[in-house]
């Protein structure tokens, strides 16, 4: 099995499936009973996802897996405290250089 792909927002192993539309959707690497896209994969090796519906439910090689934008965290964990730490960093400097004018 090939190594997951990382999300390059926030980091989490991810796996790139190609959905019944022909669209690309990540979902979490890992299995999820919450999640909502049924994964498995051709004769090819590709990773394919489907919705289960009611005609065709999740079958014995599938796997349900959480699609991975439901979760990702990428700019709260990654972009947003950096920037407020270097903000509140530059602050401090600013502050420091008034009080000794
Ligand atoms: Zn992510």
């Amino acid at each position: 099995m090939p190594p997951p792909s990382i999300c390059a927002a926030c980091g989490a192993p991810i796996r790139w499936t190609i959905t019944e539309g022909r669209k690309r959707l990540a979902v979490n690497a890992s299995p999820d009973p919450a999640g909502n896209a049924a994964v498995s994969r051709d004769g090819r090796g590709t990773w394919l996802s489907r919705r289960p519906t009611q005609d065709l439910p999740l079958a014995p090689y599938e796997r349900l897996h959480m699609p991975h934008p439901a979760t990702c965290k990428g700019r709260e964990a990654a972009e947003e405290p950096l920037t407020r730490c270097l903000g509140v960093i530059r602050l401090d400097e600013r502050r420091r250089e008034r009080g000794r004018g």
